[in-house]
């Protein structure tokens, strides 16, 4: 068994306008995060981390902002892309631990739903994902609200 462990981290912008997605599941708040896609943080550190968890490059490589294709993009579809480059090379998912920085909105109602929704997309059983959630006390960007951040590992095996 080969194993490869993986770590992505990512941050955007809050912007007015825009819904919040985050995980794949819309957030009800006032404020949505200012990207060339739909600017689920979430979804594009979990991208970063599997993808350098397999040994490639990162999210911005495979799916440039420069790329109309990516405009407004459903991050969902980005991650499922992903699934297909560790497919192709034979890596499976084995776990996922990820953690959301942010003063506010509360994202406890949310987390089962972001949980479930990471499970569909990485075929793993909800007990291999962890997603967390916490403040910076009021430190730095995400402590003034003016963003989220978000980080993830990963593990990947592979049959030998
Ligand atoms: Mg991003």
């Amino acid at each position: 068994m080969d194993f490869r462990v993986g770590f992505g981290y990512d941050s955007h912008r809050f912007a007015p306008g825009r819904p919040l997605v985050i995980g794949g599941i819309v957030i009800p708040y006032e404020l949505g995060l200012a990207a060339h896609s739909d600017g689920d943080v979430l979804l594009h550190a979990v991208c970063d981390a599997l993808l350098g968890a397999a040994g490639l490059k990162d999210i911005g490589t495979y799916f440039p902002d420069t790329d109309d294709t990516w405009k407004g993009a459903d991050s969902t579809v980005i991650l499922a892309k992903v699934m297909e480059l560790l497919a192709e090379r034979e890596w499976q998912v084995n776990n996922l631990d990820c953690t959301l920085v942010l003063e506010k909105p509360k994202m406890k109602p949310h987390i089962d739903d972001i949980t479930l929704k990471l499970s569909q997309i990485l075929h793993l059983s909800p007990e291999n994902i962890a997603v967390k959630a916490k403040t910076n006390e009021k430190m730095g960007f995400t402590g003034a609200g003016e963003g989220i951040a978000a980080v993830a590992a990963v593990t990947l095996r592979k049959q030998c």
